[in-house]
């Protein structure tokens, strides 16, 4: 049930990521963000996430698992986190061709 005017609150993300068993952040495809990590000692993972198509902010929290594919609680988009590949040393950009439409 969403009742709308109701205030959404995050999971709250961890501090350190020694913390966690699991810890990423995350640009994914078509502008969405997300957080996801795994508290130490469990197998859950919590997902922050922010929505691209409709500027939801929200939370899943689910056995971990990638990749997973979850939709926006708002309207329903379909957002996928990819395991990361490989253990690459610091961040590669590669030049991504952007498709967004605008509507
Ligand atoms: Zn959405």
């Amino acid at each position: 049930m969403q009742i709308k005017g109701v205030i959404m609150v995050k999971l709250k993300e961890p501090e350190s990521m020694e913390e966690c068993e699991y810890f990423s952040r995350r640009s994914l495809e078509n502008g969405h963000k997300a957080v996801v990590w795994v508290p130490k000692g469990t197998m859950t993972m919590n997902v922050n996430y922010d929505c691209f198509k409709c500027g939801h902010e929200g939370s899943i929290t689910d056995e971990y698992g990638l990749p997973y594919t979850f939709y926006c609680e708002s309207c329903g988009e379909e957002i996928k986190i990819q395991p990361l590949k490989g253990k690459a040393k610091g961040v590669k950009k590669k030049p991504k061709k952007k498709k967004i439409k605008e509507e």
